[in-house]
This record gives C-alpha cells, structure tokens and sequence, in this order.
C-alpha cells in the first residue's frame, strides 16, 4: 500500500504550486475524511506547470476543510517540477504516461503509479478527476476513456465540450476508467482566473452529488468528439511561428493558428506557408490504426499548407518545441452514439 497522509501539512494551504516541494513529496497521497465515506480522487500536478488544479483545489479546501462534503483523496504529482515551473524534470519522465496502460512498463515511477492505482480500486471512488492545463488556446473542455454514462455525466459537470480520447497510452484517467468514473479536465493556459473558477465550481457541484447515474438532461444532449487523426511534423522538418523565426524554417505557422482548435473549418483554411515552391509537405496525417491519411486532408497550393476538406482540430499549439516533440494539433469529428448508453 502506498503511504498516505491523513491530512495536509500545516501551512500548505497557503503556498503556490512552486512551493509545494516543501511541504510534500513527488506522488504524495493525502485522505481527507468528509461526511460521505465513498471518496473522490483528485490528481493535480503531475504537469509541474499546469497549477489550475493545485490553485483551483486550494481555494475549495480552504472553504471547506473544516466540515468537507465527502471524502477526498489527493495526489500530489510532481512537485518537483512545479518548484522549476516545468511540464517534467529535464531527466525525470512524464509522469501522466506512466499509469498502467497497455504497454508493460518498468520505470520507477510507473512501479509507484501501479501500487496507487490498485489501491484507490480497493477505495472504490465514486470518481477521478485528473486536473491539466495546456498551451494553445483552446476552450476548457474534458476528456474521457469510455463512453458510458457516467463518464460522460461527470465530464458534463466540467464542460459541454467533451472528447473521447485513446491515446497516449499510461494516462491516469484511462487506467481509473477501469474501475469508476474518470476525466480528465483541461483548464486553459495556467494560471489564468476563468480555468480556476470553473475547476472550484466543477469541484463544489461534484463532491455533493450523491452519484453521477442521475444528471437530469445532461448525457442525453450531450456531444461527445472523437479524436481520429494526430498530425504531426515530419522528421526532417524545420517549423516556426509567423513574427518569431529568426533563421528560414521549411513551415512557418501563422501566430494566431490555435484560434481555429475546436472550429469546424472549411477546405483552403491556410495552416502555414512553406519556405520555397519545392518545399514537400511537411506534416504527416495518421490515423488510429496507423494509417498515413494525409492526403485525405491537406493539400499544397500557392506555396500554402491547406486544408483540403472540413475538419475540426483540436490542441493546434504554437509552441515549436512542442511540435517536435509531440504533435502540431489533432483532428476530431462527432462521436455516433448509435448505441445507447449504458
Ligand atoms: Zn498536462
């Protein structure tokens, strides 16, 4: 059983994330017994620059400590990098890619991520809720595993913009989607006052509810997206923003891309301007299965990347590093729930 403290250090409620490393360790787990036995698990942090979560949590705790509505459990994620300000350790990993997922993995920490993992199973949460911020604009939305009713009941509370994800594998709210209702929510850019206030009143609705079967109206109407295509910078290439690239690069974005995530757009939308006529295309298109789609998508056109027909994409970031690293943005499309819900 992983350690866990049965309540919070004195005085921490009064520091910012970047302090936090004082009070608590990387991956500590704090109960906080509340009227309702049966807990909810908050995961906040395990990105040490996204603090919407430990800001937005704070908040709630002070006022609500001293007579708490229902149990909670906390993870205190990586506080380490919170002190640096830094998404993870420069030789540390990420640890939302270390819960237990499909692949096997052995690293330290995806040890420590399986043992928390069992345990809360056997504390059977009403619900997780894993709390991230992102770069990019894009409007405050949720993410599920599963398409049951009660996943997407809890991702209603948060937003009405709710996303069916897959994919990366060893995220936290897909390995608790095996045992009880888990989303995770994306509160906008760190930091800013509207994310913390929908994450304080998603959690003051939450932890009153008595369970998340019966939200009147809400699943029914509910639009749930599907991320289909991951878009992504073709190794060989060199990518920069519009006003910030100092030496040539083969795409350059303009500044303002990420004003298109969660628009539906329409075919000959520009998504960046290639450096020379012979410039090949930059960007690869994959499917769920693998499959390169690229052509089914964009298209090259006055020495313009475009879109060749409708499409929605989802966390365009404009950070370059970050392209190189993951991906440009994603592409989504509504989910048929042509089953009903169970
Ligand atoms: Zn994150």
């Amino acid at each position: 059983m992983p350690r866990m403290l049965s309540q919070l250090p004195d005085g921490i409620l009064e520091v910012k994330a970047n302090q936090l490393h004082q009070f608590v360790d990387d991956l500590t787990l704090v109960e906080l017994k509340g009227r309702i036995k049966r807990p909810i698990f908050i995961s906040i942090l395990q990105h040490g620059n996204e603090t919407t979560g430990w800001d937005a949590l704070r908040v709630y705790l002070k006022r609500h400590l001293s007579r708490l509505p229902r149990t909670l459990i906390i993870l205190f994620g990586n506080v380490q990098a919170a002190q640096n300000n830094v998404r993870q350790l420069a030789n540390g990993v990420d640890f939302n890619r270390c819960w237990p997922g499909q692949r096997p993995n052995h690293h330290p920490v995806a040890k420590k991520m399986a043992d928390i993992t069992e345990f809360l199973k056997q504390q059977n949460p009403l619900a997780s809720v894993d709390i991230h911020n992102n770069t990019g604009r894009n409007p405050h939305y949720a993410g599920i595993n599963a398409i049951k009713k009660e996943h997407i009941n809890l991702a209603s509370l948060f937003s009405k913009t709710i996303i069916h994800i897959t994919s990366p594998d060893g995220i936290q709210s897909g390995a608790f989607s095996e045992f009880c209702p888990a989303v995770t929510i994306e509160c906008g850019m760190s930091g800013t006052a509207d994310g913390i206030e929908q994450t304080i009143t998603f959690l003051e609705n939450l932890c009153r509810l008595s369970n998340l079967n019966d939200l009147p109206g809400v699943s029914e109407d509910q639009e749930v997206m599907n991320i289909f295509a991951v878009v992504k910078l073709k190794k060989d290439m060199t990518i920069g923003v519009a006003g910030e690239t100092r030496e040539p690069v083969d795409f350059e974005i303009p500044e303002d891309l990420d004003y298109h995530n969660f628009h539906q757009l329409a075919p000959g939308t520009v998504f960046g301007q290639l450096q020379t006529d012979q410039t090949p295309m930059p960007i690869t298109v994959t499917d769920a299965m693998d499959y390169d789609i690229t052509e089914q998508y964009f298209r090259i056109q006055a020495q313009q990347l475009q879109l060749s027909q409708s499409v929605m994409p989802a966390m365009i970031t404009l950070s370059p590093q970050a392209v190189q690293l993951d991906c440009l943005c994603y592409l989504m499309r509504p989910l048929n729930q042509q089953k009903p819900l169970q």
